[in-house]
């Protein structure tokens, strides 16, 4: 959705509220995709700042799809974004530190879609665990170890050691 602001742009002391429904059903990013279960609208507070420059305030609460980065078990992320940026029209001088990236901007208009996922990927959690210390899962035979101890021997003093045991072993096959 596309939400014109050359009203609010160009109009000194100009307020608008408005609000958006978003489009998208899922959230892609490097680690990967993960379905959105609820979404509230996008509430949007646009202000006129001077000529050419409106700040834009506003929520909105997602909630997503995603599992444990240890265990795998499901954990639903929600996200709950407050945003404060300054945009600027497209014709207007601006000096680099003042003004966010603008990316969302097609001229005069606000693209909510691009604009909610810059602050999602601004917000996105950089591990998602179902809780603090999650114990995991068993490496030999796949236990979800909150639940219980599978007994499995998984100890390795040490990652460089074990590198050694696995050629000391590979040798003796021979
Ligand atoms: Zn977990
Ligand atoms: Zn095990």
């Amino acid at each position: 959705m596309l939400v014109n602001l050359s009203d609010v742009l160009t109009s000194e002391g100009r307020q608008v509220r408005k609000s958006a429904d978003l489009e998208m059903t899922s959230f892609e990013c490097r680690t990967g995709s993960y379905g959105i279960i609820e979404k509230s609208p996008v509430s949007f507070l646009f202000t006129n700042i001077e000529e050419g420059k409106a700040r834009v305030e506003g929520n909105v609460r997602l909630r997503f799809r995603a599992v444990c980065d240890r265990c795998l078990t499901e954990v639903p992320v929600t996200l709950v974004l407050d945003f404060d940026r300054v945009v600027a029209a497209p014709d207007v001088e601006t000096e680099e530190e003042e003004i966010d990236d603008l990316s969302f901007m097609e001229g005069y208009q606000l693209n909510v879609e691009t604009f909610v996922y810059n602050e999602m990927i601004g917000n996105w959690p950089a591990k998602i665990l179902c809780k603090e210390d999650c114990k995991g899962i068993c490496p030999k035979c796949g236990q979800n170890l909150n639940i219980k101890d599978c007994g499995c021997d998984t100890f390795v003093p040490d990652p460089r050691m074990a590198a050694i045991q696995d050629i000391f072993n590979a040798g003796k096959e021979v």
